[in-house]
């Protein structure tokens, strides 16, 4: 694993300078900002339910929507942003004026343990790690990476606000951390089964990330919790604090679990060192490998080369990249009324992160010449495959993850 100079990572990613992107045109917004997509998307969509079929029962129904529901809940909380929604100012306000052990006072710069950038990341790693990620990494604020706007549904869900987002000056920090779905059930894509496993990582991701904004908060440094992409794009930001590289589908790929990843952000005025992007092998490897862009069912990853042509407004322009389509994607999410997942699922890069795959991860770093025998392996090996749900629950075992 190579690491790269901040230069030669603007050399293989972008193209031109960005400017801010408006989170308005993300495909999360657009579902209810963009009155063309959202009268689509209501025109297609039923109210999704369980059904007789295996993977669609009503207790795998259940389990996916138990986390589904509760960090849907715990995002609502989150009066962190510059742009806090009414509810979570006013959840706020009672838990401030209630007494007892609810009456946090906010802290003050005093600690000097951590009065050195160093130490100071050395902390925040360590309290990433206790409070739940499984993977965390630093990296610089950049406004580009910030969205211009933000937009939020309000009550009742018939209107958005629609407002500039100005981060504090002092905040010049990201703290990035990763949360790992199981690989296990991960394997049963396009089910309510491997919805659960992508919600319950989320969960921790959003608790994670409200419990890291809470401590910088309680040393006395502004912090921000970004949330599910509330506030800056996450991906760039990842790869940046050298937690993987972009992959063909649009998504993050780490070393340890391939693009099977949540991603969670704390922006902070906390001085702490930054860390440096990574090269592992993945550009070279979607290059020859392409099985994402064969298996997904939307065909909304692109089979040719990296370019920097958008595929419509919700792709933020400038980077040399494969442009995902995610309107498409959604769409076949809501035609079909479950949750997808497949190019997560059978990229060769989400294995468990075993001795023997890091051996093969090795071979794909370091011999870069053998990527089309390493992805004929992997198809030959039997890997990548969409698992059949029918005997899920005699099969599943959540301890190995
Ligand atoms: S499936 Fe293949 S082409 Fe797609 S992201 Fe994974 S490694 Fe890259
Ligand atoms: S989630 Fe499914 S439809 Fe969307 S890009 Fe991935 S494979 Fe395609």
């Amino acid at each position: 694993m190579k690491k790269l100079t901040l230069a030669e990572w603007e050399k293989h990613y972008i193209a031109e300078p960005l400017t801010q992107f408006d989170q308005i045109h993300t495909m999360t917004r657009r579902v209810y900002a963009d009155r063309q997509m959202k009268e689509l998307l209501e025109s297609l969509s039923d109210p999704v339910t369980y059904n007789d079929k295996p993977g669609f029962f009503q207790k795998e129904y259940a389990v996916r929507w138990a986390p589904r529901y509760l960090h849907a809940q715990i995002a609502e909380l989150n009066n962190s942003k510059v742009n806090p929604s009414q509810l979570s100012v006013t959840i706020s306000k009672i838990i401030q004026e209630s007494k007892g052990a609810l009456s946090y006072v906010p802290g003050e710069v005093k600690d000097k343990h951590h009065d050195t950038p160093e130490n100071a990341a050395g902390l925040v790693k360590k309290i990433a790690k206790f409070y739940g990620a499984d993977l965390v990494g630093i990296a610089p604020l950049q406004d580009r990476w910030i969205y211009s706007h933000t937009c939020e549904r309000t009550e009742g869900g018939s209107s958005y606000t629609y407002e500039k987002q100005d981060i504090p000056e002092e905040i010049k920090y990201t703290v990035v951390m990763g949360f790992a779905p199981g690989y296990n059930i991960l394997k049963y894509a396009r089910t309510y089964i491997a919805g659960a496993g992508h919600d319950e990582a989320s969960t921790r991701m959003v608790v994670t990330s409200a419990l890291m904004t809470q401590f910088l908060q309680n040393l006395g440094y502004k912090a921000i919790d970004c949330n599910i992409d509330d506030v800056v794009i996450s991906v760039p930001l990842a790869m940046l604090a050298g937690l993987g590289q972009l992959g063909r589908h649009g998504m993050l790929i780490t070393p340890q679990f391939g693009p099977r990843i949540r991603l969670g952000v704390v922006l902070t005025s906390l001085p702490v060192s930054i860390d440096t992007p990574i090269d592992f092998g993945v550009t070279e490897f979607c290059g020859v490998c392409k099985k994402c862009a064969r298996m997904c069912p939307s065909q909304s990853i692109p089979f040719g080369e990296r370019n920097t042509v958008p595929n419509n407004i919700s792709n933020a322009p400038g980077g040399i990249k494969w442009y995902h389509n995610a309107a498409t994607c959604r769409i076949r999410a809501v035609t079909h009324k479950y949750p997808c997942s497949t190019c997560i699922t059978v990229c060769p890069y989400n294995k468990p992160d075993t001795l023997f795959h890091q051996a093969v991860r090795w071979f794909t770093d370091h011999a870069r010449w053998g990527d089309r025998f390493y992805s004929w392996m992997d198809d030959f090996c039997g890997y990548g495959k969409v698992k059949k749900p029918d005997n899920f629950w005699n099969e599943w075992r959540p301890e190995d993850k």
